[in-house]
This record gives structure tokens, C-alpha cells and sequence, in this order.
């Protein structure tokens, strides 16, 4: 296949009838051939400046075990981030973390719109036509997106192995919270790594907010999923989580409908 007729946004297990719907922005470090070269050491696109190590491995588990929706745009949050409004600052990222970068220096106001346009708009729209096709059919729904975040930022060690991140709406935060702060032997952010307030939520606030379905952000710590064991056992336990959640969350709405 062609780099040009490889499809910006990826949809897998679009009809599956789990309550959930599995979002994850930041799950490709993929350059598009026309953007090459990137001017940006391979090493850099390694690492969690072009996306969230781990993050797809685990949104696909979960996909399967919850029989969810799963949408991710198959490109660098380096060319565009997803989860940024079509206005923000960060929308093309001049600077990562202290590094610069130079492909994105002086990028025109077409170029903007251009990536716009062909990436971030059909990312959103697909989230849009999935929620609107289950509610359609009166599919219970909630909106999870899956993230990672590096262990040190900014020289700073980050002690939690997993942030859930929320707005207003709470509902599914205070279950996921709950849960996970059972286990003593795990440190659980609580609107950290990062909160609504870095602008960070667009995603969930776009999609999840004018629905008033429950969602909320997972950040795990990417060391904690960078094999195979890891996404498994994390997939494994947010999995049971969130299936013994499913009739608080959305119970309510199902025997409304
Ligand atoms: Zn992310």
C-alpha cells in the first residue's frame, strides 16, 4: 500500500456492542511520507514526544475484552495533535519538552488548515458518526480515552503509575478512582499527570460532553506497559474495572432507553 492511500484515521471493531467506546489520540508516531523528512532524530520518534508508548497495545486489549469501539489517528501528534482544539497553541507543536521542532517552524496558516483538514477533522467526525450510530440504536455508552505518560518530565520523576483525568462530569473518574486506590501498593493521579486546566481533554470533552455520556482520560505511566506483560496486565485489570462499573455507569441510562 501507498504512504498516500494509507488512511489517516484507524476504526477497529466499529460494531462492537460493549458500552464502551475506546479512544486513544496519541497512538501512532507514524510520519506521513509527505511530511518526510521530519527533521527529528528516529531516537526522537521513539519516544513520547511522537506519541504514548504502550497506550494502542492496551486500548486494543481492552477493545477485545469490553467488545469496544476502538478509533485512533494513524499519524504523530508531532504533524497534529488530536487532542488539541483546532485553535490551541499546541495544536503543531513548535517545541516538545525542551526539543525543538524544526519541521514545524513556520508552518503557513494553509499548512495549518491543510493538516486540519485532512487529519484531525476525519479523526473527530469518526468519533462523532460511532456515537451517533450507537445512540441511534440505543447502544449504552461511555467514552474512554487511553493514554501514557513518560515516568520523568522535565527532570521530575513521576511517582503515580496511573492519572485519570476528568472534567465536571465524574462519574466515571470516581469509579475508576475508587477502584484502583484499593490497591495500596499502587500510586493513582487524581487529575494528574495533567488536568482539563493544560488543555489536554479536548478529545473527551468534545465527544462525551454535549452527549452527557460518563468519560474520563487513563494516563498510565509508560514504563509500566512497555511489553507485552505490562499492556496485558494492565488491559486485564482496567477490563475488570470497568465491566463490574458498567451498570452504575450506563445501567441507568439502558433501563431509561
Ligand atoms: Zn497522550
Amino acid at each position: 500500500m501507498r504512504d498516500g492511500d494509507r488512511s489517516p484515521v484507524v476504526v477497529e471493531n466499529p460494531d462492537g456492542t460493549g458500552p464502551f467506546v475506546i479512544v486513544c489520540d496519541h497512538a501512532s508516531n507514524r510520519i506521513p511520507e509527505e511530511y518526510e523528512p521530519f527533521e527529528l532524530a528516529d531516537d526522537a520518534l521513539a519516544t513520547h514526544i511522537a506519541w504514548d508508548p504502550g497506550a494502542l497495545a492496551v486500548a486494543r486489549r481492552l477493545s477485545k475484552r469490553l467488545d469496544a469501539p476502538l478509533l485512533w489517528p494513524d499519524v504523530s501528534r508531532l504533524v497534529i495533535d488530536c487532542n488539541r482544539a483546532p485553535d490551541a497553541s499546541s495544536l503543531i507543536a513548535v517545541e516538545s519538552e525542551g526539543r525543538k521542532v524544526e519541521a514545524n517552524r513556520g508552518v503557513s496558516a494553509a499548512e495549518r488548515a491543510r493538516r486540519l483538514e485532512r487529519i484531525h477533522r476525519p479523526y473527530h467526525e469518526a468519533i462523532d458518526a460511532c456515537l451517533e450510530r450507537r445512540l441511534a440504536a440505543r447502544l449504552p455508552t461511555a467514552l474512554i480515552a487511553i493514554h501514557s505518560f513518560t515516568p520523568v518530565y522535565f527532570g521530575k520523576t513521576r511517582p503515580w503509575q496511573i492519572g485519570i483525568v476528568f472534567g465536571e462530569d465524574r462519574r466515571m473518574a470516581d469509579l475508576l478512582v475508587g477502584e484502583l486506590k484499593a490497591d495500596p501498593a499502587l500510586s493513582v493521579g487524581i487529575n494528574e499527570p495533567y488536568s482539563p486546566a493544560d488543555q489536554v481533554y479536548y478529545t473527551v470533552e468534545r465527544h462525551a460532553g454535549p452527549l452527557g455520556l460518563p468519560a474520563a482520560m487513563i494516563e498510565i505511566r509508560n514504563d509500566e506497559i512497555g511489553d507485552d506483560a505490562g499492556q496485558r496486565s494492565w488491559a486485564d485489570r482496567l477490563a475488570k474495572i470497568l465491566v463490574a462499573a458498567e451498570p452504575r455507569l450506563v445501567g441507568a441510562r439502558h433501563a431509561a432507553a
